[in-house]
């Protein structure tokens, strides 16, 4: 049976928030019962985007991972309260509102943190990956926040499980924290960006921007080269921890440690 999956590339959010006001606008002041009571106007993030910033300056990005929750296959937060939790068959996860009033576990019970307590109507609350949309006659036959993404960042799909297998496959698609073995429907492209380091730097010669200039860096078990920029700088992005060498010319100038990322500064040659 054909699936619902969420892919959201990472290095097109720009932290705008639309997703969340977008989410925000569906679910605050509307009831979608059964599959959720009006969202609070405060304290909920049934879209949460983190932010995580890498370098040190003026060698630095900043990133931005848009995280709903990421309806799990193997979901420990059903687990904790079969009862309360369910998947439907197109592997949206819901929380039963005539079930699940009154248990606040459930929101210590995602490792995500991607559950909210509503006080007021005395259940746990998060993303139902807009099903009343998916399931109803609206025009929108899709989550409201990919629907309001201006930057196409995050993307829907119907497809069947291999089909999605073929795309992961074809698009380097990846799960967060996949060692958490939870088997989320919510892919991420370019994960690197949030959860990989980089180093960076810039060349001199004669004290002028050295453009053209071949880098390799080496070590962990990989070997990189690129040509230096207009700016004489460059930057080898989704590394792991671990020690790395800086070859220019067959010279090895410089060893670093990349525990985060790096911004080496100048190297004159
Ligand atoms: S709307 Fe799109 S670009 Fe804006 S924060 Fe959300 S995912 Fe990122
Ligand atoms: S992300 Fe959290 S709330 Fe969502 S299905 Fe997975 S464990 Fe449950
Ligand atoms: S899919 Fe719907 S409920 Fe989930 S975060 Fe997006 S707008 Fe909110």
């Amino acid at each position: 049976m054909k699936q619902c999956y969420m892919v959201i590339d990472v290095s097109l959010c720009h932290d705008c928030n639309n997703c969340f006001m977008a989410c925000k606008d569906e679910h605050v002041g509307n009831k979608w019962l059964p599959y959720t009571d009006e969202q609070p106007r405060h304290g909920h993030r049934w879209m949460n985007v983190h932010r995580t910033e890498r370098g040190q300056c003026p060698r630095v990005d900043v990133c931005y991972l848009p995280m709903p929750c990421q309806h799990c296959q193997d979901a420990p937060c059903s687990k904790a309260h079969p009862g309360c939790i369910s998947r439907r068959e197109d592997g949206i996860v819901t929380i039963n509102t005539s079930q699940a009033r009154g248990v606040k576990e459930l929101v210590d019970s995602c490792p995500y943190g991607a559950i909210y307590w509503n006080e007021e109507a005395n259940i746990a609350q998060k993303c139902t990956m807009c099903a009343h949309l998916l399931d109803g006659n609206e025009e929108i036959k899709m989550p409201r926040c990919a629907h309001s993404c201006p930057t196409d960042a995050i993307a829907f799909y119907t497809l069947e499980p291999e089909e999605m297998d073929q795309k992961i496959r074809n698009e380097g698609l990846e799960v967060y924290r996949p060692e958490l073995g939870t088997k989320p429907n919510v892919f991420y492209k370019n994960l690197y960006r949030f959860e990989k380091a980089f180093v960076a730097g810039g060349i001199l010669k004669n004290n002028e921007c050295a453009e053209g200039v071949e880098v390799t860096l080496k070590g962990n078990n990989v070997k990189y080269s690129q040509i230096t920029d207009y700016f004489g700088d460059f930057k080898f992005d989704a590394l792991l921890p671990g020690e790395y060498t800086i070859v220019i010319g067959g010279k090895e100038v410089r060893t670093v440690l990349v525990e985060a990322s790096v911004n080496v500064g100048s190297i004159d040659i």
